[in-house]
């Protein structure tokens, strides 16, 4: 095992007008899952290829294991990669498909024999090791991929997409058994995908990229609670977080709100240097409390769209000229047109400024 160091990766391709990455540090602790997270084109699989030495950074250092690597031929840096298309032999038997990397490598056959058993074991792919690949399910192809990527014992793992080639049921059971095996091997992975739910369910830590940089790393419950940037609450929760945009009045109570029109919401003390000025409201689809007006307390809504979604109910509803999303019980009944009381627990609210789109409090 060894930690991976990325100091100040920068990365132009030929004729690319924006930096593929952009100053990227990231360190991964000896034995952690890092998961990179990021909409198309924001520079995961460049970052993850740096590591692999695919590819090459126009400035910055990659460091595996204390080792300066950023010049080193892959196959010198002890790393097994595991990429989106299953890549393996369509000519060569499962058995043979595992023990590829270790043939190469000049390891004698009968530890190689030990150990293509060990990986099929605990991949379940023992009954298919006289099969050819495509004799296999694509769960099955893509575990083979897997199981030749962990015989190799590599201080790091690499994986592009493992996953995205598998239709919907097969990635989550393959998720969980992934996510299982690594913890079990221990092995320092790095691990891209745009699927945020995949990112937080395998995660040790999650790094959410924009652009060729990283917005937030952290464990995935903090990415999800806590969105150090808009970008990061937008991205992440389906549906995404709500934003709101408001001027800070001063309260009847001598308090702070954040004025939205025809209502206003408590604005925490420590913001009193917006005082006048916008501040945005970020909240959660399911951080609201929704029922119906019994009293003139809370936020009247009037709900525009109902959606039940079988383990919840999804409502779209007018706020003071806002569009919210908002995630009810699956029991909760209401229609189009109804009026709807919602509360906001105060530590539901995120404040961002509206000029950086930084989490403030
Ligand atoms: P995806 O999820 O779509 O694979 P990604 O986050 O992995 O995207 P990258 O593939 O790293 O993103 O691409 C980052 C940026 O670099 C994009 O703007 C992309 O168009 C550009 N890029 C990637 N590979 C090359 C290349 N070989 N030549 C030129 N530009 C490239």
């Amino acid at each position: 095992m060894a930690e991976i160091e990325l100091h100040n990766l920068v990365k132009t391709y030929p004729g690319g007008t924006t930096r593929a990455t952009d100053d990227v540090s990231l360190h991964v602790a000896d034995g952690e899952f890092m998961v990179l997270l990021g909409p198309s084109g924001c520079g995961k699989t460049t970052l993850l290829r740096m590591v692999a030495g695919l590819e090459l950074p126009d400035d910055g250092q990659v460091v595996i294991g204390g080792r300066d690597v950023t010049y080193l031929e892959p196959r010198r840096r002890n790393l097994s990669m595991v990429f989106q298309s299953y890549a393996v032999f369509p000519h060569r038997k499962v058995g043979d498909n595992i023990g590829f990397g270790l043939r190469m490598r000049g390891v004698d056959p009968d530890e190689i024999k030990r150990k293509v058993a060990w990986a099929a074991d605990l991949l379940q792919l023992t009954p298919y090791l006289d099969r050819y690949p495509a004799k296999l399910s694509g769960g099955q192809r893509q575990r083979v991929a897997v199981a030749r990527a962990i015989v190799m014992d590599a201080e790091v793992l690499l994986m592009d997409e493992p996953l995205s080639n598998l239709d919907a049921l097969l990635r989550l059971s393959f998720r969980a058994e992934l996510k299982k095996l690594v913890a079990e091997l221990g092995t320092t992975t790095l691990y891209v995908t745009h699927d945020q739910v995949e990112a937080l369910s395998l995660g040790d830590r999650v790094a959410v990229m924009r652009q060729g940089r990283i917005a937030q790393c952290d464990a995935p419950t903090t990415v999800y609670d806590l969105p150090a940037e808009e970008f990061v609450g937008g991205f992440i929760g389906s549906p995404p977080m709500n934003f709101l945009t408001g001027t800070v009045v001063a309260g009847g109570d001598g308090g702070l709100r954040l004025d939205l029109g025809a209502h206003s919401v408590p604005v925490p003390d420590a913001l009193s240097g917006f005082s006048g000025r916008q501040l945005r409201l970020g909240v959660r689809p399911e951080a609201f409390g929704v029922d119906f007006p019994h009293h003139s307390e809370g936020l009247t809504a009037e709900l525009e769209v109902f959606e039940p979604l079988g383990s919840s109910v999804l409502l779209t509803v007018a706020l003071a000229g806002h569009q919210l999303k908002v995630q009810a019980p699956p029991s909760f009944r209401a229609e189009a047109g109804d009026r709807l009381r919602l509360s906001l627990p105060a530590d539901q609210c995120h404040w961002y400024d509206p000029e950086t789109h930084l989490l403030l409090e």
